[in-house]
């Protein structure tokens, strides 16, 4: 008997220890890790600066409240501004969702001050934006919202990679188009660069925000530090959680500096926001995978080519799809049998986000096993 809810469908399987790209049950048995926590666990198991990093703010101080100075936030969030393409402040908080949650009511709040009664923002089929109120009424997949609503108003869906679709959806309310440019829960769908520049200067040309969801995209994943940066794209807000902490918790906004503004002392907040164990995690995290980043480009191309031979490949640099033309849950079974851990999403498609440090030998062990399950499942 559990005394859990029953919101996930587990694996039979529970681990114990993790060391780089591996993961050991109980019995000792090894694991190659192709899902990394769903895309988080970005330098791997037990890195030692990540290690050292949180142990040592652990003997110093775990949690210090929002009320002061937060010498640790400003380090990480310089360090993410840096990387943006303008101007930009941070607020953090503690996973994708509530990161969503935020740009959400920074938009509103942006708009509200200019006394603009625009709140409405489009979103895109298959997209994926968490499962709290606001994130959840803005993932246009009804599978999610069944028994939930009335949802959140605001939010007007569009078809992925159609501008025509974004623009019949305009209404005097619109404030903003939110995406993923790579839909990662929707199954690894890429948006084409025509689309991305159209919906860039749509917002220019309309005075809407550009929100990124980086949840799943950000720190180094395509290949990029923020995979806005594969198209040039100016977005006015990102979101950012998953692998910023490498596997603490942690999740911020980013903002344009102009954006930003708008949030204001009471606001907006967060009790564990940004606390200082997080913060030593995500500076590890930035300061490394940016050094890893030729790396994932390098090993993400080796494996698209190596997994053509199954089938329609997707996605960029260690953010891969593998659509099969049938339900791919047997197939993550036989693989768990075989010692490699993989995930199914969008009911046909294997999804692999392995850590960012994996190399081609793992690679190759993964390629071999899927060529073993693929085919008997
Ligand atoms: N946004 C995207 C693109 C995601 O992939 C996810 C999670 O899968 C979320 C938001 C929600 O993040 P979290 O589960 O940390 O709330």
């Amino acid at each position: 008997m559990s005394f859990l809810m029953d919101t996930y469908r587990r694996l039979p399987v529970s681990f114990v220890y993790g060391k780089g790209v591996y993961l050991y049950d109980e019995k000792g048995k090894e694991y190659l890790d192709f899902v990394s926590g769903v895309a988080v666990n970005v330098l791997g198991h037990s890195d030692e600066d990540l290690t050292k990093a949180l142990c040592g703010q652990a003997t110093k101080l775990i949690h210090v409240s929002n009320l002061y100075q937060n010498p640790w936030q400003e380090e990480v969030a310089k360090l993410l501004v840096e990387r943006f393409w303008t101007e930009a402040k941070v607020f953090f908080c503690n996973s994708g969702a509530e990161a969503n949650e935020g740009a959400i009511k920074l938009l509103r709040r942006f708009f509200w001050e200019r006394g603009e009664k625009r709140y409405r923002i489009i979103t895109f089929r298959k997209g994926f934006h968490g499962r709290t109120f606001g994130a959840m009424s803005a993932t246009a997949q009804e599978k999610i919202h069944i028994g939930f609503e009335p949802l959140l108003d605001g939010f007007d869906y569009a078809d992925y990679n159609d501008i025509n679709s974004v623009k019949a959806l305009l209404k005097k309310e619109t404030g903003g188009i939110m995406l993923e440019v790579i839909q990662g829960e929707g199954g690894i769908n890429e948006t084409d660069a025509e689309f991305l520049q159209e919906v860039q200067e749509l917002c220019k040309k309309e005075g809407l925000l550009l929100i990124i969801d980086e949840v799943q995209t950000g720190i180094g994943r395509t290949g990029k530090f923020y995979s806005y940066e594969h198209f040039e794209l100016q977005p006015d807000i990102i979101t950012l959680a998953k692998g910023l902490g490498g596997g603490f918790p942690i999740g911020c906004v980013v903002a344009r500096e102009e954006v930003a503004q708008s949030f204001k002392p009471g606001s907006h907040g967060s009790t564990f926001g940004g606390n200082p164990l997080a913060c030593a995690c995500a500076k590890v995290v930035i300061e490394k995978v940016s050094k890893l980043l030729d790396h994932v480009v390098e090993v993400g191309e080796y494996f698209k080519e190596r997994l053509r031979p199954f089938g329609k490949v997707r996605g960029r640099g260690l953010m891969l799809g593998l659509e099969l033309n049938k339900n791919c849950q047997d197939v993550v079974l036989k693989a768990l049998e075989k010692g490699l851990l993989i995930n199914c999403t969008a009911e046909r498609v294997l999804r692999f986000v392995p850590p960012l440090i994996v190399q081609r030998e793992h690679v190759d062990k993964a390629v071999e096993i899927l060529g073993e399950v693929i085919n008997t499942c």
